[in-house]
């Protein structure tokens, strides 16, 4: 027993927790949890908490279905919304085999596993997530099929008595509670479309956080008779639900990406990690827009990146330097636009950072900066400047990873594989729909 769990087992103890929850997610995101009795989570620490992992979508198959769970005590922590006595608490877990091996198809582990490269390159990585998304009047859209908003507001919109702003103080004290700090919070473009953005903390960290966030938002949307969505388009009028990422990789307590008096400050690592992250993307964005609602938003504008390019002050862009200040290296750091609100962030994370650090370990080159809206551009201009086009769907996305030699390497053979049998299927099934747009459109058509 080393003294973090010794420490858990105690603060258990001296707060009154009658459930500890453990959680980890499946190949896609989704978080399960399994609540323990004080009494066992001694022997969880020891030996994990064993479970049927053929029912984990993406975890095992049946013949080897036996899994553990083995809990993190550095996650440790009390949920506040179960109420101040007979608290529930919960800690993030490892997927271990039964010989006690990190399991490689368990996201976290391959999150973890990219990160001990960057250590070994002699790097930490730092991520701060702008999550956007959408708070509705309920989970069920009106007559018309179209999700209610709860407010018409805007951008930055100041709502006096809105209900958006209550919400968003009651979930930024909420999420403070539970250890996550949040830096800025505000209303964003479309109606009823809010935006949380955390407080940087090393890639595993924010993953564990943007877990948590999204529970925590839901929760408090419930409590307040609303409804929370990261589905990353639910209107077709209005933009979607983004989750830019900025990363910065630190040497020591350097900054790597920062170089005073280069071009926009950025060192030569810092121009090969954006280099990486842009020559892969297309092999990537099946894992960081996961869904075949995810190309709604790559392609429906609302300031949604469709093409392959970066930029300094460019909002068109996929990746973007932002404005740097002087005196701030510290905080140089790369912004990330293409991934969406519904990724699972231990794979999305690990792509990214695993394109990045290929940038850097093969020396790749960047492509000069794009100076106008790429959107607006013709489809010749974009080719002659090189900014290829992010897949167009889903099965799009799929075919390109299927073709990728970095992404299983990145992944693991077995979360490459059972993400795209997943992927493929939600396609398969896709396309037998016939929707209500295509009703409307050739009920009467010729
Ligand atoms: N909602 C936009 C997106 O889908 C981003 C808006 C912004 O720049 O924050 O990425
Ligand atoms: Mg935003
Ligand atoms: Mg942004």
């Amino acid at each position: 027993m080393d003294r973090q769990q010794e420490f858990v087992l105690r603060t258990i103890e001296e707060r009154d927790v009658r459930f500890v929850r453990l959680w980890f997610t499946d190949v896609v995101g989704s978080l399960k949890s399994v609540a323990l009795a004080p009494a066992e989570v001694e022997g969880a620490f020891e030996e994990g908490l064993g479970f049927d992992g053929s029912s984990i979508e993406g975890l095992s198959r049946v013949f080897e279905s036996d899994m553990l769970a083995q809990p993190d005590p550095s996650t440790f922590q009390i949920l506040p919304w179960r109420g101040a006595t007979e608290q529930t608490s919960r800690m993030f877990c490892d997927i271990l085999t039964p010989d006690g091996e990190p399991s490689t198809a368990d996201p976290r582990n391959v999150l973890k596993r990219t990160l001990a490269k960057a250590a070994d390159m002699g790097f930490t990585c730092y991520t701060h997530p702008e999550i956007e998304f959408y708070l509705l009047k309920s989970d069920r859209p009106g007559p018309d099929g179209i999700p209610i908003p709860v407010d018409q507001a805007g951008y930055f919109d100041h709502v006096p008595g809105g209900v958006a702003q209550d919400f968003r103080r009651t979930a930024v004290t909420m999420l403070e509670d539970v250890g996550i700090s949040v830096e800025f919070s505000h209303h964003e473009g479309g109606p009823g479309q809010n935006e949380i953005d955390l407080r940087y903390a090393d890639a595993l960290a924010t993953a564990d956080n943007i877990m948590t966030f999204r529970t925590v938002i839901r929760e408090v949307a419930i409590q307040q008779g609303t409804y929370a969505t990261f589905m990353p388009k639910p209107f077709s009028d209005h933009p979607g639900s983004g989750m830019h990422t900025h990363f910065s990789l630190f040497e020591g307590d350097t900054n790597a990406f920062h170089e005073p008096g280069a071009e926009f400050q950025l060192s030569k690592t810092a121009r090969q990690f954006m280099a990486g992250i842009l020559r892969h993307a297309p092999e990537f964005t099946a894992v960081t827009n996961q869904f075949v609602n995810s190309y709604k938003r790559l392609w429906g504008g609302g300031e949604a990146p469709s093409y392959v390019s970066w930029g300094h002050n460019n909002r068109s862009a996929l990746m973007r330097v932002p404005l740097y200040k002087p005196g701030k290296g510290q905080a140089s750091r790369l912004e990330y636009r293409g991934i969406d609100s519904a990724a699972n962030p231990y794979l999305a994370y690990a792509v990214l950072l695993g394109a990045g650090l290929k940038g850097i370990e093969e020396d790749y080159e960047l492509p000069p900066a794009a100076v106008e809206d790429v959107s607006a551009l013709t489809n010749a201009e974009r080719r002659a400047l090189g900014h290829h086009p992010l897949p167009s769907s889903l099965h799009d996305a799929v075919r390109q990873m299927e073709e990728s030699e970095l992404m299983p390497a990145i992944l693991g053979e077995q979360v490459f594989d059972h993400f795209l049998r997943n992927k493929r299927d939600e396609w398969q099934d896709y396309r037998l729909q016939v929707t209500p747009y295509e009703i409307n459109r050739y009920l009467g058509v010729l």
